[in-house]
């Protein structure tokens, strides 16, 4: 069973340090959250797996990262100034601040008074100011999202590699906005990473390209340990669907506290790299050019060889959250076990690729000489493999690391004991997370074992 409420996450996530509040030693900072000594492997990996997904096997998509300090023009030109916001409400009575497109009956989520104040449109981005003075003019904003700086380097990346539609560009990182009531943990924070690609292809071909981008996103996240019967692609209904979007599907995923967006998959047409453009009217492009006036200098588009013309592709999205896909695969790891012996254990079954840690050494007695140089000498060796993180426990009690690996993840653990430096060969204890099954490895096969283990 998948964790079922948001407080067994919490209390795991901080009891083992994967997440904490930020600043809570001054009463916390609302929105946002730090991720600690294992919260910060598991979100590399799951980093890098999809990196690695989207880029290194595949032969269609180069990669960036951009500045997150964003050109006021550019979120200027891609309607953000002008539309990224929230409808805001707030309670007469009660003064809570809501979003007022989740209100149920026109009432306070807080204290259900009808009192409201009327709805104000509410911008999301960060403003800052850029350089020493503070005219008023020199500012720019933490970017919304990472997509922006992919557009603008739409150019530089063709002229530099020479890719023609289909191609696509994947960006990772932080991405801020000042949501009205962050909440639930990290599913809705302040600042947030997000794993995004623009992927180009010819008009007319984008809505083929949707499907399959569907597809393969499904399929991605089910490698990362979801079950499709916890997953739910929604295609939004036209009416609902973002400006620049000609059809989108959201991903969803039955996070503790209720069926949620993991991920959007846009098709966002040529908006945004027309409104970057200038001199439209060489284009071929649909009527999203929001403002006619584009003061960039860049030609944001390809020419077609054949056709003798120049064309602006469109834009397929698969925009996904770190901090969402975190809690994902948590709430889905998480497994509370009733053993043989009437105990209890929690295990966090995450796939090994995920995995913070990926072997534990367990030295049983630590002041036993000979017993801690062949733990250290083995920890040395597996990290040679290059499969992660291998960590050394000084703990001494054996019980309590096991129990420990288990709830953290750690898909096995190498005890060192008597029998390895006393018996002929000289053997490990290899404990599997998932079936607790021990079993004895002789110590000459034990990387080979474990890099057959990790592959
Ligand atoms: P929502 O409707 O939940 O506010 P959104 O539709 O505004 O999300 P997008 O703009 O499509 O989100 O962003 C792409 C992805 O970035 C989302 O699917 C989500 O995983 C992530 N994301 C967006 N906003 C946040 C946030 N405040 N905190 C954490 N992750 C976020």
């Amino acid at each position: 069973m998948p964790a079922t409420s948001m407080e067994q996450l919490v209390s795991l996530c901080k009891r083992r340090g994967f997440i904490f509040q930020n600043a809570d030693i001054y009463g916390g900072f609302q929105g946002l959250y730090d991720f600690g000594p294992l919260g910060v492997e598991l979100k590399n990996n799951l980093k890098a797996a999809w990196w690695r997904a989207m880029v290194y096997e595949r032969d269609d998509v180069e990669g960036v990262d951009c500045a997150i300090l964003t050109h006021r023009k550019v979120l200027h030109y891609s309607g953000h100034e002008d539309t990224f916001s929230d409808p805001m409400v707030d309670c007469k009575d009660c003064k809570c601040r809501m979003r007022a497109d989740t209100l149920k009956d026109g009432k306070c989520s807080e204290c259900g008074s009808t009192n409201l104040t009327e709805i104000r449109q509410f911008n999301l981005m960060f403003k800052t100011n850029v350089g020493p003075i503070d005219d008023g003019e020199s500012f720019g904003y933490l970017r919304p999202e990472t997509a922006q700086a992919i557009f603008v380097n739409f150019k530089n990346v063709v002229d530099s590699t020479s890719r023609k539609v289909p191609f696509g560009i994947a960006q990772m990182g932080k991405s801020f906005r000042n949501e009205i009531t962050p909440r639930n943990f990290i599913f809705r924070v302040r600042e947030f990473e997000q794993m995004e690609l623009e992927f180009f292809v010819e008009p007319g071909t984008d809505l083929e390209w949707h499907e399959k981008w569907k597809e393969a996103r499904l399929k991605w996240w089910q490698e990362q340990g979801l079950s499709m019967e916890n997953i739910k692609p929604v295609a939004i209904p036209k009416e609902d669907l973002a400006h620049y979007s000609k059809a989108t599907y959201d991903i969803y995923y039955k996070f503790p506290h209720g069926l949620e967006e993991l991920e959007g998959i846009a098709d966002r047409t040529d908006y945004d790299l027309a409104n970057h453009s200038k001199n439209q009217s060489e284009f071929k492009i649909s009527a999203h050019v929001h403002d006619k006036n584009v003061d960039s200098n860049s030609k944001l588009a390809l020419y077609d060889e054949e056709k003798k013309e120049w064309f602006i592709p469109f834009v397929i999205e698969p925009s996904a959250g770190v901090e969402r896909g975190v809690l994902a695969v948590l709430t889905e790891a998480y497994t509370e076990e009733k053993l043989e012996n009437g105990n209890e254990r929690i295990v966090l079954k995450l796939k090994k690729h995920l995995a913070p840690i990926k072997v534990a050494v367990i030295p049983l007695k630590r002041n036993n000489e000979q017993i801690m140089a062949i733990a250290h000498k083995i920890k040395k060796d597996l990290l040679k493999l290059g499969i992660g993180r291998v960590s050394l426990e000084d703990s001494g009690n054996i019980g309590k690391a096991y129990r420990r690996h288990d709830e953290v993840g750690t898909p096995i653990c190498v005890t060192v004991d008597f029998e390895t430096i006393e018996a002929e060969p000289a053997s490990v204890t290899i404990r599997d997370r998932d079936t607790m099954r021990q079993h004895r490895v002789n110590l000459i096969d034990l990387p080979d074992y474990v890099k057959e283990f990790f592959s």
